[in-house]
């Protein structure tokens, strides 16, 4: 997570200083293909407003209402249980922006490690993303632990 310092960290956007009454999006480093055209936002800091005005708010707005769902949660999708210990703990991150694309349904998937190498999805997710690499629709090595 991008680190803000109030009163000299800069807007990634604008370039001006972030102060303590401005509206503030720290975008996590969630983003996992380097082809998205929200990869460059990764772990970089924003003004709301900057971020609303930009031509990709609509992609960016969705990321972010998905991001905050994950962040409320920590349950894992083979067992269904709460995930309390951090070392058993595995999140997919955010695949795609595309409601079209396959990947989508798999945004920010949480498991327990043991149950993921388990379950369906881990073939389905692997066999998209080969898919996607295949096409070339997707770029870096961010999720190739999955194979
Ligand atoms: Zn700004
Ligand atoms: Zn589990």
């Amino acid at each position: 997570m991008a680190l803000v310092f109030l009163g000299s960290t800069t807007c990634d956007l604008c370039g001006e200083v972030l102060n303590v009454d401005d509206h503030m999006v720290a975008f996590p480093n969630a983003i996992q293909n380097e082809l998205d055209s929200l990869y460059g936002f990764n772990d970089q800091v924003f003004h709301l407003t900057c971020l609303m005005s930009s031509v990709q708010w609509q992609s960016i707005d969705l990321f972010l209402k998905q991001y905050s769902l994950f962040k409320a949660t920590k349950i894992c999708v083979g067992c269904k249980q709460l995930i309390t210990n951090p070392d058993e703990y595995l999140n997919l991150g955010f695949l795609t922006t595309d409601v079209r694309n396959p990947l989508f349904n798999y945004n920010f998937l949480e498991f327990h490690r043991e149950h993921f190498n388990q379950c369906s999805e881990k073939k389905e997710i692997s066999a998209h993303l080969q898919q996607q690499k295949d096409d070339k629709l997707w770029r870096g090595n961010r999720l190739d632990w999955i194979f």
